[in-house]
């Protein structure tokens, strides 16, 4: 492989997203979801799950269209969504809706980059599906996280997207590590050691009888097929990338890479494509398999739909021996608070409470938002979304000779297949004379039946009991414990019923049954430990994570290109809708947005969104920045290169429809100094 090929292939995605997004369907997808969907233009589709078997690819659709309103009762806890823009300023550069992973860290990175934003959230709190909650009971304080709980890289620079944007933030974030994931399969219990290839070899042969050498030599062979792909996440990082042309210019550091790895570019669209190709061929142990499937299902999917990009952070990171999950210390909500000091410490502002109702389109391009308090408040550069796709298109309301594209657009998204809800079991408890020596690890997987999906709610699930490591989660001498359904639950069923009536109550107890007989298998006598108990179901994680029907998240599965992906779609299976849309000005970010579902890839999502309407030359001097922080970001630089071809892209960076300065400069647009600028804004502050 020549570089110039590869040269003309890093144009191509480069300058893909400057087109507008273009609907894709091939016929591989359409055969995945008439297997699996009810029929068009109906909304009834909970049929879908009653097979669950292990072999089929389960997504929900809906198609949103079909409500065209979407009012949804206020719990309370998560507010009212009232406040917001009260302070006079009504008008920033960039507006953020939502402080999600992806949210934040786009908020607070634009901030960096010099740009005045405002980040809203709807929700009383900071961090969307990673917020936590209290409980008070009998006087003391019981705390929880809503959504994730496993985290690698977090305690040290590494290559999580996440810890990136702490360290380029200079924020820090205080953790506990552990160093690996419990396992209670239909076998019993077994662990997953991380940060020890020979360990997990050990595993293997302990776990697959006369099949362990087999089952090593498999593993082994699938490390070394994805082996070049893996090694190219330390030549280009997912922070170096952007969606204009300036993508040349910030990525050229990968070059040496792949002079040296030509293997790389044949490889590239294998990135995009689904796993279980590449597992089916090589894979034949059942252990190693399922092992596989499980650490998958995070992004929703196990090795059948999930993007192969998913399992090379933990093929090649996850066997390092600096490898380990942390906890943050004071709650998973640190995570949110992490990046908002950093959003706060550039300028930035979030409003919480702050609803947004409206993202007002004006004359093809967005230009605002308007609140739930009917506020409105001005973006002069642009609107992102960090709200799923199924949120993003309530804030969009049809409008008469509104452009077709935005109808198609929001047709597409509003009819993407999801995954399904989350059912949540919240657990304190009393810890006199627990013995947990036996749980190694506060994050624990729990497997009933090996033949059905991964995916279904009644099959798989995790607990996650933090105050292992973390006693400030709740009063000392108890526990409190997170139990989770996979993101399978079919909300239908549920939306049927009235909160507080019996028949929620019953139907509450009868779905999550599972999830107490799954902490059961680790402490039996849990029951009787009980200080209380709360069951959330899909209709409160919808309102407390804001996600349209309670949703894990879109559910595009790899292989073919999702609708909207962009010329990037038309080339390569890319399994995401295009954060950029139709509507200039208007981007979306999240865990809908590529690389996907999880904090570090909503926190990319992010940094790419804050990248791609920044100068090139700012973005290069943030890499630039990055890399002298430690050792391990020296690859962040693109170096010499990057400004060899600086001079050729810089003129298209931001792309055109995200200049503020667009009419006044021609083609090019002079980069922003935003150190000056934000030396200017902290001096202002102390004045
Ligand atoms: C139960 C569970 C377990 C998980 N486990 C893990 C794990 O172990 N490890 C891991 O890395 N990931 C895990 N994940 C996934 C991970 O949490 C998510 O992918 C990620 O946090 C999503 O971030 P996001 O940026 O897409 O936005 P979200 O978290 O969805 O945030 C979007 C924000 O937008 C706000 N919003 C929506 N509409 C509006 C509006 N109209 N106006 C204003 N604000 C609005 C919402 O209130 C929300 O705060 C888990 C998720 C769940 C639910």
């Amino acid at each position: 492989m020549k570089i110039s090929t590869y040269i003309g292939a890093l144009a191509l995605l480069a300058f893909s997203d400057a087109f507008v997004p273009s609907s894709q369907s091939s016929a591989r997808n359409v055969a995945i979801h008439m297997s699996t969907e009810a029929p068009e233009k109906s909304n009834t589709n909970v049929a879908q799950t009653e097979d669950t078997s292990r072999e089929k690819v389960m997504t929900f659709s809906y198609d949103m269209s079909l409500e065209q309103k979407y009012e949804k009762p206020t719990y309370p806890g998560t507010g009212n969504g009232l406040s917001g823009g009260e302070d006079g300023d009504n008008e920033y550069d960039i507006i953020v809706i939502g402080s999600g992973m992806g949210g934040l860290a786009c908020s607070a990175l634009s901030a960096k980059y010099g740009s005045k934003v405002l980040c809203l959230e709807s929700h009383i709190k900071v961090g969307g599906s990673a917020h936590t909650f209290t409980r008070v009971h009998k006087g003391e304080k019981y705390s929880f996280e809503v959504g994730p709980s496993i985290f690698e890289g977090l305690d040290r620079p590494s290559l999580n997207p996440l810890r990136m944007i702490f360290d380029i933030l200079e924020e820090t974030m205080p953790v506990e590590t552990y160093k690996g994931l419990g396992f209670w399969t239909p076998e019993g219990y077994w662990r997953f050691p991380i940060g020890s290839a020979e360990g997990f070899e050990a595993l293997l042969m302990e776990q697959c009888g006369e099949d362990g050498p087999k089952a090593v030599k498999e593993w082994n062979a699938l490390r070394d097929r994805l082996k070049t792909l893996g090694g190219s996440t330390t030549a280009v990082a997912l922070l170096n990338l952007r969606q204009d042309a300036g993508f040349l210019s910030t990525t050229a550091g990968a070059l040496p890479f792949v002079a040296t790895h030509p293997d790389v570019f044949a490889d590239l669209p294998l990135t995009f494509d689904d796993l279980s190709k590449t597992v089916d061929e090589i894979v034949t142990v059942p252990f190693v398999r399922n092992f596989i499937d499980c650490m998958c299902i995070f992004c929703g999917f196990p090795a059948k739909g999930a993007m192969t990009a998913h399992i090379l952070y933990i093929l090649e990171r996850f066997f390092e021996e600096s490898a380990a999950f942390s906890v943050p210390i004071g709650g998973t909500s640190q995570l949110g608070e992490t990046l908002q000091r950093g959003l706060e410490k550039f300028g930035g502002k979030l409003q919480l409470n702050a609803h947004v109702d409206e993202i007002i389109v004006e004359d093809g391009r967005a230009t605002g938002v308007r609140l739930k308090n009917g506020n409105v408040i001005k973006a002069r550069k642009a609107v992102v979304s960090n709200a799923t796709p199924f949120d993003t298109v309530k804030m969009m309301p049809q409008k008469e000779d509104e452009p077709k594209q935005l109808t198609k657009w929001r047709n597409d998204l509003g009819t993407l297949p999801r995954h399904g809800a989350i059912s949540h079991l919240f657990l304190g408890v009393d810890a006199t004379g627990l013995d947990l020596s036996h749980l190694k690890d506060p994050a624990h997987l729990i497997v009933q039946d090996w033949d059905r999906s991964m995916q279904d709610s009644q099959n798989l699930c995790s607990f996650f009991i933090p105050s292992l490591l973390d006693k400030s989660v709740c009063p000392e001498g108890k526990h409190v414990i997170h139990v989770y359904s996979s993101g399978g639950e079919p909300y239908e069923p549920w939306e049927k019923l009235t909160p507080g009536t019996e028949e929620y109550e019953a139907y509450k107890k009868e779905r999550v049954e599972v999830l107490f007989q799954a902490v059961e298998r680790a402490i039996p006598d849990i029951r009787d430990r009980l200080e209380f108990s709360i069951v959330g179901s899909p209709l409160a994680h919808e309102a407390f994570l804001r996600r349209d029907r309670g949703t894990y998240g879109m559910a595009w599965a790899a292989g073919s290109s999702a609708p909207q992906a962009g010329l990037l779609g038309k080339v390569l299976p890319f399994p995401f809708p295009n954060l950029k849309t139709p509507i200039d000005g208007l981007l979306r970010c999240g865990d809908s947005c590529f690389p996907g579902i999880g904090t570090p890839s909503a926190a990319a999502s992010g940094a790419i969104a804050a990248n791609t309407m920044t100068h090139v030359d700012n973005h290069l001097q943030l890499l630039a920045e990055a890399a002298k922080r430690d050792p391990m970001y020296e690859f962040l630089d693109p170096g010499i290169l990057g400004q060899i071809y600086k001079p050729l892209v810089q003129g298209f960076t931001p792309s055109a429809e995200l200049r503020t300065e667009r009419f006044a400069s021609g083609a090019g647009a002079a980069p922003v100094d935003y150190t000056a600028k934000n030396a200017e804004r902290d001096a202002a502050a102390s004045n």
